[in-house]
């Protein structure tokens, strides 16, 4: 019920930002160029409200051009994080650099986040870029969920024998497509036992609208039959699993569905919200070595011409806030940073503090770089034995 004049808006927001880590998703999308991650980043957006136009990648309108004003400054929303609500929760997407190779940059993405979506291309499976980033989202323990995009295409297949074989990962189905290729309609959920259906009227419908239908016996005997093999083999893996979140480290939750064409993507979010961990409850060292007092790390700078370095900080202890003395533990220096936002993705809202598990865009911190650890000039004690410790690492 607050009006969004700007003062109680940067308010609204600061509340909800600090008030529940566990409904916070810090997330990665991992993908082979040209799997969908861009338009599935798009239509993502598009369904949490934050944006009004749905852009083809190819028509080259989509979210990042339109943001071309923010490009020009140094922002866009694939360089580093970008915040936006689903149903109560926060979702940060977090930039996951797609290196073949085992650079820092990479295992630095990986450490801020707390689960993945894997996107795949339907119609060729698991490819071996995928492959790389997988193996390492696994050495960082981070639970990933698995998207089957480009269902719509005639030469798609559900891949799931490749994601078993390859990946070496156990699949959790919860979705059976209906039909393939041009044929693809829409999704059977198989906890609901639900045909979600996606009316297209025209290519530019926005696929918002989908019909729920119950399964029947008119439906194509071939499906009831898979539906009725894979809830079996579901509700095996559910009795395994007693939270739902535990169902993600168990196996791998895959749905499908075809971005381009606007289905699939809104329960991709439910799942992201359902079966990625929250911030608190993945296990992160440093919260030991802190406890209460600030912890965040650094994991991109951006240079502004008009606001100077744009420091990424992800915060995994304590409460972060502007004009306080921050002590950099890498470079052995404190300094202050002159303003806090949320990184939204059409706008930066600036608000007063930020607490544990938030991701959180700076002004100010003129000496930090990517890679380094903040901590409140009160932590000293635990950033002198966690320097003493990344010493030490670095020296092995
Ligand atoms: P990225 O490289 O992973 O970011 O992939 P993009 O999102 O840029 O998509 C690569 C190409 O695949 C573009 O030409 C998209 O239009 C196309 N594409 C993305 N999703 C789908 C889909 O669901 N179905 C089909 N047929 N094409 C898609």
């Amino acid at each position: 019920h607050y009006s969004l004049l700007p003062g109680k808006f940067s308010y609204w927001i600061h509340c909800r930002i600090n008030s529940c880590v566990y409904r916070i998703r810090n997330i990665g999308i991992m993908a082979h160029i040209d799997a969908g991650k861009t338009t599935t980043t798009e239509r993502m957006l598009y369904y949490a409200g934050y944006t009004r136009a749905l852009g083809d990648v190819d028509d080259g309108d989509t979210v990042t051009d339109f943001m071309a004003q923010e490009r020009e400054r140094g922002i866009t929303i694939q360089s580093a994080a970008v915040s936006f609500d689903w149903k109560s929760h926060r979702i940060n997407l977090i930039d996951t650099p797609g290196h073949v190779d085992f650079t820092l940059e990479v295992e630095r993405a990986l450490r801020v986040l707390d689960g993945a979506v894997a996107v795949f291309d339907a119609s060729a499976g698991v490819e071996a870029q995928t492959l790389t980033v997988w193996r390492q989202a696994e050495k960082h323990h981070i639970p990933c969920v698995c998207f089957l995009n480009k269902m719509d295409k005639p030469a798609a297949n559900f891949c799931i024998e490749s994601i078993r074989k390859k990946l070496k990962a156990n699949p959790v189905l919860l979705q059976i497509p209906v039909g393939s290729g041009k044929n693809f309609t829409g999704v059977v959920d198989l906890l609901t036992s639900r045909k979600l259906m996606w009316k297209m009227k025209s290519m530019r419908d926005d696929g918002r609208v989908f019909e729920v239908k119950a399964l029947d016996r008119s439906d194509d005997p071939d499906l009831l039959q898979v539906v009725s093999d894979a809830r079996t083999a579901l509700i095996e893996q559910l009795q395994e699993a007693v939270r739902r979140v535990t169902l993600a480290r168990k196996g791998v939750p895959v749905l499908c569905g075809s971005s381009l064409r606007n289905k699939g993507v809104q329960p991709l979010l439910d799942a992201i919200t359902a079966y990625l961990p929250a911030p608190n409850e993945r296990h992160h060292d440093v919260v030991r070595w802190y406890k209460d007092d600030l912890c965040a790390l650094a994991f991109k700078v951006l240079h502004d011409k008009q606001r100077g370095p744009l420091v990424f900080l992800r915060i995994y202890s304590g409460t972060l806030k502007p004009q306080t003395a921050l002590h950099n533990i890498n470079r052995n220096s404190t300094e202050r940073m002159s303003r806090l936002l949320v990184p939204f993705a059409d706008q930066h809202v600036e608000i007063p503090s930020m607490t544990a598990g938030n991701i959180a865009l700076t002004v100010g911190l003129k000496q930090t770089v990517t890679g380094d650890t903040i901590v409140s000039s009160k932590a000293s004690a635990a950033a002198a034995a966690h320097r003493a410790q990344n010493d030490n690492e670095a020296g092995k």
